[in-house]
């Protein structure tokens, strides 16, 4: 009875009814990498950023959401981070945060992170550091010398002092391309056995990058990579939701894995080419994106259908608009598909067959699996974490 009852938490949590939900912001242009994967290089460093004003009136005129994706940019290096948040907190009873980081301004990250858990006392935040691989690699392809040690600095730094803060994750994110994704897994054993992370999360290179050489990566490849990581899930997701009494801790942890893994499985189906998702994609309806600027669009990956400056930054006026609308209507008869997680977490949240089936039978798949053929030493490594 008890596990139905933590079922039935789970799936009312999950499913939800067809209503705008996240918006995504970029606080800033400014950003202090060049790194060689960024689908934003040609809008960088700008000097036309939103101002708070016209922030605070986005946020009076949007409707009530759930969750803020912030963007950039490097979003440390909005003067005002924290009191933008507040902002969407206070006015659209936001509840998640997503916030991007490449690590490198400690200061700033304690100080904009500290006011926001002050200010805002129900919010939790995801903190994502940004690795791309082991220290070369790494450094080679974001274009900052030293980039990984000063990053690893910061998020020990960043555990050591929001240690038990269960509202705030410190996560690690990795971009998967040519140049990186024979380390991934080196990378994600050395993160675990430091301790400091709450999880590891994969995303395959997307858009119009600077290398566009990086993006020469096989589905074959990928797929392999996939498999190596599923370990690394299990393990956060034991530390995770080691708290939860039984019925509970097995549903969450279902969820979990069953995401990541239908997350890697539409990553590798669409990587190639054009392939249906198991639910409708709902950008433009669900979520919004709004660069720097003030220019929105339904997804960080397809054109700028506006300005929200010609709707005086009202975002319900923006939403309503016939070209937001049209635009909406063009994305499932253009074939649209895409590899981006976040777009793919935000549109599952509206579909019942992926909430109640495709994510049970996907956590299904993981556990039938074996782990592939690797190295002898790797293997070492996964066995001392007690994953293999
Ligand atoms: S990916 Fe992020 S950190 Fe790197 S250049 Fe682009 S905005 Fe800056
Ligand atoms: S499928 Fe991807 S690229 Fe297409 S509209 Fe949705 S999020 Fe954007």
């Amino acid at each position: 009875m008890a596990g139905w009852r933590s079922y039935l938490t789970v799936v009312r949590e999950r499913v939800r009814p067809r209503q705008f939900h996240s918006l995504f912001l970029f606080v800033t242009s400014r950003c202090n990498s060049v790194c060689r994967t960024c689908f934003y290089f040609d809008k960088l460093n700008r000097a036309d950023d939103l101002t708070f004003a016209e922030i605070e009136r986005i946020s009076a005129s949007a409707p009530p959401f759930r969750k803020l994706w912030l963007s950039g940019g490097e979003p440390f290096l909005r003067e005002e981070l924290a009191e933008i948040v507040t902002t969407f907190v206070r006015n659209n009873g936001v509840r998640e945060v997503n916030l991007p980081t490449n690590g490198l301004l400690p200061e700033k990250i304690f100080r904009a992170v500290d006011r926001m858990l002050e200010q805002n006392p129900d919010l939790s935040i995801d903190l994502n550091f940004s690795l791309d691989g082991l220290a070369n690699t790494h450094d080679a392809i974001r274009g900052v010398p030293n980039n990984f040690q000063r990053t690893l600095a910061t998020l020990e730094e960043a555990a050591r002092r929001w240690r038990g803060i269960r509202r705030l994750r410190k996560n690690v994110v990795s971009v998967i391309t040519r140049e990186n994704y024979q380390e991934l897994v080196a990378l994600a054993l050395h993160i675990l056995e430091q301790g400091r992370a709450d999880g590891h999360y994969f995303e395959v290179i997307r858009g119009t990058a600077p290398d566009m050489t990086l993006k020469q990566l096989s589905r074959e490849r990928l797929a392999e990579l996939h498999r190596r990581l599923m370990p690394v899930h299990r393990h956060y997701a034991r530390r995770l939701f080691s708290g939860l009494p039984a019925p509970a801790r097995f549903f969450a942890t279902m969820y979990y894995l069953g995401n990541v893994r239908l997350h890697f499985e539409l990553h590798e189906r669409c990587f190639e080419g054009p392939r249906r998702w198991p639910m409708a994609c709902t950008a433009g309806e669900t979520s919004l994106v709004v660069d720097h600027n003030g220019a929105f669009r339904a997804c960080e990956l397809r054109g700028i259908v506006g300005h929200l400056r010609e709707f005086d930054f009202d975002v319900r006026a923006a939403l309503a608009s016939p070209a937001l609308r049209s635009e909406v209507a063009r994305i499932p008869a253009d074939n649209c598909w895409c590899t981006h997680s976040c777009f793919i977490q935000d549109s599952s949240k509206f579909s019942p067959r992926v909430q109640l089936f495709e994510i049970p039978w996907a956590w299904l798949r993981q556990r039938l699996e074996r782990l592939p053929e690797i190295p002898l030493a790797e293997l070492e490594r996964f066995r001392a974490l007690e994953l293999a």
